[in-house]
């Protein structure tokens, strides 16, 4: 990876879309699949509660089912093609646990995408302790031909943050799944982590942030967490129990958060989709656009940049 070349400060952080074009030299983007998975976080088998913020028809809004991944992707990629006039995609297979089934399951799903030639790279989101040496084989196969991503859900380094949202897994477990991952080194690492988390403040977040800039993985998406209808985040939200970030305070800490990573960690995603009506608050998540622009305004403003606290 290049990383955010000093010519290109002006850029401020390391977007996905400068990353795929300098590795592809065409347009390239995502097409979001829906293989029918389950979650070990909601079935059961770590308690059936799943994350309090967790309601899976605000992801991707599309029909479950295995069957349909080839639809899906057929259909997918060509609204993304009439839509950014995309040449090449990537597929994310991205509600729930993509990791999480057989290993016969889990090779029939990712090579549904051999049958499309334009398609250029997989990205599996998964948890950290839904990951084994068997299936980091199985995807290590896939990058012969494609570019792989592994995303692993961490959300905070704090474990006390962690059982107070129900992830299931501690941070320990997450340096597991890093540390296992990092053996191949052909597939890539993404980590989705969350600011505005209950209980955490600005240095909660900003310890998160140097941690990441340590590990380095090749990408990050950071969200802002927004209460969805239908979860336990909720029920506390309702109570008074739990206030989301205002506009300018997340604004404020993911520039600080951008500062502290290595400046070749690509950024993935720095807002939040919720569709289907299960939007709670905050409300400012909807407009994407004025949030990416003010995280730029605000960068350029005060020459802020993406590495700019990095401690290497
Ligand atoms: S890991 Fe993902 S799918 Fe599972 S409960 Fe948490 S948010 Fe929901």
């Amino acid at each position: 990876m290049s990383g955010l070349k000093a010519e290109n400060k002006n850029k401020r952080y390391y977007r996905f879309s400068t990353y795929l074009k300098e590795k592809f030299g065409c347009r390239v983007y995502k097409v979001c699949v829906d293989a029918g998975f389950g979650c070990p976080n909601r079935d059961g088998k770590k308690g059936a509660k799943g994350c309090i913020y967790c309601n899976t028809a605000g992801f991707t809004g599309s029909a479950a089912g295995e069957e349909r991944i080839c639809e899906q992707i057929k259909t997918g990629m060509e609204r993304v093609r009439r839509k950014y006039s995309a040449d090449k995609f990537m597929v994310y297979f991205q509600p729930n646990t993509n990791t999480y089934g057989k290993i016969s399951k889990l090779k029939k799903t990712y090579s549904a995408v051999r049958a499309f030639p334009d398609v250029a790279g997989i990205a599996v989101g998964t948890r950290p302790d839904c990951i084994n040496e068997e299936i980091l084989k199985l995807l290590n196969e896939f990058t012969y031909d494609y570019e792989v991503w592994i995303e692993y859900g961490l959300q905070s380094i704090h474990d006390k943050t962690l059982e107070f949202i129900n992830r299931g897994h501690s941070y320990d477990d997450f340096l597991d799944a890093f540390n296992l991952t990092r053996k191949y080194k052909e597939i890539n690492i993404c980590v989705h982590v969350i600011l505005g988390l209950p209980g955490e403040n600005s240095s909660d977040m900003m310890d998160t942030a140097d941690e990441m800039g340590r590990l380095k993985p090749e990408g990050i998406k950071i969200h802002p967490l927004h209460v969805m209808k239908r979860t336990r985040l909720e029920t506390i939200y309702r109570e008074g129990g739990y206030w989301p970030l205002s506009f300018d305070d997340y604004i404020n800490t993911a520039v600080g958060f951008l500062e502290r990573l290595n400046p070749e960690t690509v950024i993935q995603r720095l807002s939040a989709d919720c569709r289907g009506g299960n939007l709670l608050a905050p409300g400012w998540i909807k407009n994407k656009n004025k949030l990416l622009s003010c995280i730029n305004k605000l960068m350029e403003r005060e020459n802020r940049y993406q590495g700019r606290l990095y401690a290497g």
